[in-house]
């Protein structure tokens, strides 16, 4: 018999992007191309990458995140680090390179249809997503996987004012409520500051503007490691 038969109902908030489907590797093959392209003579390509991140963290709480807001961040990065004379078609040669992922199919993380089908009988399921507004939409509709939640939200920062608004507004009872995402930084670290518990799924890929030390699982039972999505089953 599966732990789930015997466990109460839980209020499964999921993460969407690596953590349902791939989505900061598509940001990463953007980002060697634009490497490729700046071909800079001095910077490795590790240095020229730390710029890029400066202007990524600066204009994160500007513009959000985002294809097109990574599209002009690159294009910034260009034009601060780019040896030669700027020229109308290279910067848009380098703002094609995150614009194009825009049209990426969308690519479920190996179990999760199954996984989400299995969970959305026992369980109730949310989905809670940062970013551009009408690119996560455009995603969660073209995943197949909307009809799995309840409800899909998309807010321009996953802090922690953001769970507790998220915890009011669907008046869930935080304590068998858990937030599952691969961001320690998103995901993790402010649905437990909450008063959530948390389901960290690492990624590969994860961003490394996500990446964070883990806080506020010193509670035995909040957090959960897992390796694969599809472990879930064996815990709800
Ligand atoms: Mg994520």
């Amino acid at each position: 018999m599966p732990p789930a038969s015997r466990t109460p109902s839980q209020h499964l908030i999921f993460d969407a992007d690596d953590t349902l489907w791939e989505n900061n590797v598509y940001f990463e093959r953007a980002i060697e191309e634009f490497l490729d392209f700046l071909d800079h003579s001095s910077l490795t390509r590790r240095e020229a990458r730390v710029v890029l991140d400066e202007i990524e963290r600066a204009n994160a709480g500007i513009h959000g995140y985002g294809s097109r807001a990574f599209a002009r961040n690159l294009r910034m990065c260009y034009e601060r680090l780019a040896e030669r004379r700027l020229d109308e078609n290279d910067l848009r040669a380098v703002m094609a390179f995150g614009e194009r992922i825009l049209a990426q199919a969308i690519e479920p993380i190996a179990g999760v249809p199954e996984t989400l089908a299995v969970l959305a009988e026992r369980h109730d399921l949310t989905l809670l997503t940062k970013g551009h507004a009408e690119e996560q939409r455009r995603k969660i509709d073209d995943s197949g996987l909307a009809g799995y939640f309840r409800h899909a939200e998309i807010v321009a920062e996953k802090d922690v004012a953001a769970y507790r608004a998220l915890v009011t507004d669907l008046r869930l009872d935080s304590g068998r409520a858990w937030m599952i995402g691969n961001s320690p930084k998103s995901d993790i670290n402010p649905a437990l500051a909450a008063g959530l518990h948390a389901v960290f799924i690492p990624h590969a890929a994860t961003w490394r503007l996500e990446h964070a030390e883990i806080v506020g699982a010193e509670t035995p039972g909040r957090l959960l490691t897992l390796e694969r999505f599809s472990a879930l089953l064996e815990h709800f």
